[in-house]
């Protein structure tokens, strides 16, 4: 079982400045918008191209998806490709767009937990879905 680090924009926000130089998503020092508890039960998070937006889930199958810094990572990605790739959101080019989102929030999560590629669980979310 990992080790659970509920997360913010913050940690994201230090990651790519302190490893990249870059002054948050759009690299032009853009507010961090987001929005937490979402309508009712809603079991899903998203970046809408302008602000985030997390559900609190059904605490069912899911808890909040503001549960794992990973996803809150994995999220803002979104929004810093917005401004970097040109990878369109369906087919092969959002299944790219997805991988780096993961690969990015895995990242962040091993960051603050001062792990590396062998000491991490390299799990996306385990917290927000209830699977204990
Ligand atoms: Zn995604």
């Amino acid at each position: 079982m990992g080790e659970q680090v509920i997360g913010c924009s913050g940690h994201t926000w230090e990651f790519y400045y302190s490893l990249f130089e870059r002054n948050s998503l759009d690299n032009a020092g853009m507010k961090i918008i987001q929005t937490i508890h979402y309508g009712t039960n809603y079991q899903n998070t998203f970046w809408n191209g302008k602000q985030m937006v997390y559900g609190d889930g059904d605490g069912k199958i899911f808890a909040s998806f503001t549960s794992d810094i990973d996803v809150i990572g994995h999220e803002l990605t979104h929004g810093v490709q917005q401004f970097e790739t040109n990878l369109e959101y369906k087919d092969e080019s959002g299944a790219l767009n997805e991988s780096l989102a993961d690969g990015f929030g895995i990242m962040i999560k091993q960051k603050v937990l001062n792990q590396d590629a062998g000491t991490s669980d390299w799990l996306i979310g385990e917290n927000v879905l209830n699977w204990r």
